[in-house]
């Protein structure tokens, strides 16, 4: 995109001549383009949950229904208020980042503490689903924010199950190199062609194509969850088959003996 025009030049109010000014505006045209398809998504995506909210509540409200059937609404609206809540802070956290305010609260914790933390809600939520853990280390100790970390897995594991058929089987992999922990996030799911690889971190970016067009989400999963792996030293990396699946790849640096207990040398002396 280029813009063109003349500008006249003055010098204390008199006319010295004009220039001849040609613009690449390429880059604000596309920062344009993603503020439009934010506020589209946005407003899309908080629509969805709000009106599922609404609903219910008016059909609730408007009949006597059985005590069952009060319960599955109840359920539903308790769902769909929490993905409201989940959104909104998803919107709070990318401009938190991008403004460079976001805190972290750093201490040692155990990654695979809160892993079986993360997965534990999904075996009594999500039985569609099964989950297995393969471990070849006993190092789990970080020092992080444990409920930024949380956060990560919740992403990542709710990606897992949200692009995965029913049945579909997750694996959890945990395993150590040069001092790093790494944990792979594996599933037999939709897969993801070669070419959005590259741009899966961007924010808002979303594979467009049939088969996931139904399946709701914001695109920010992911670039938040890279902000706070990399905040903590870390990396993630993907790999992924179409039609086959993905294993999504994190690594930590693990916490040194002196980190996890920096008191122990004043105590010796
Ligand atoms: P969202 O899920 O809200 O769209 P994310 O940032 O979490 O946003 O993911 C970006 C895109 O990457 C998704 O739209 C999806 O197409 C693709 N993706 C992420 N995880 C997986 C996965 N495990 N299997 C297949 N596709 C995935």
């Amino acid at each position: 995109f280029i813009q063109m025009y003349y500008e006249h030049i003055y010098n204390a109010d008199k006319f010295i001549g004009s220039i001849f000014v040609h613009r690449d505006i390429t880059r604000e045209h596309q920062v344009d383009e993603m503020k439009n398809e934010f506020v589209s998504t946005v407003s899309h995506e908080l629509r969805t949950p709000l009106s599922s909210v609404l609903g219910f509540t008016e059909l609730m409200l408007s009949k006597e229904l059985k005590p069952e059937k009060q319960k599955k609404y109840l359920n539903t609206i308790y769902k769909e208020a929490k993905r409201l809540t989940s959104l909104i802070n998803d919107f709070l956290d990318i401009q938190r980042m991008e403004a460079g305010k976001q805190n972290y609260e750093k201490k040692p914790v155990n990654l695979k503490e809160i892993v079986e933390e993360v997965l534990d809600s999904y075996r009594i939520n999500a039985t569609k689903h099964s989950f297995f853990i393969e471990d070849s280390t006993d190092c789990y100790e970080l020092i992080g924010d444990a409920d930024k970390i949380k956060q990560v897995f919740n992403n990542f594991i709710s990606n897992a199950v949200k692009y995965s058929p029913n049945g579909g089987l997750i694996i959890i992999r945990f395993y150590e190199k040069q001092g790093n922990l790494f944990v792979d996030i594996e599933d037999e799911g939709l897969g993801i062609p070669e070419d959005a690889l590259s741009k899966l971190f961007t924010k808002f970016y979303r594979v467009d194509n049939s088969d996931r067009r139904q399946i709701g989400g914001t695109g920010l999963g992911l670039a938040i969850s890279k902000e706070i792996v990399t905040a903590h030293g870390g990396g993630v990396a993907v790999t992924s088959a179409l039609g086959k699946g993905s294993t999504f790849t994190l690594s930590f640096p693990l916490a040194t003996k002196k980190e996890m207990r920096p008191d122990k040398s004043s105590e010796d002396i």
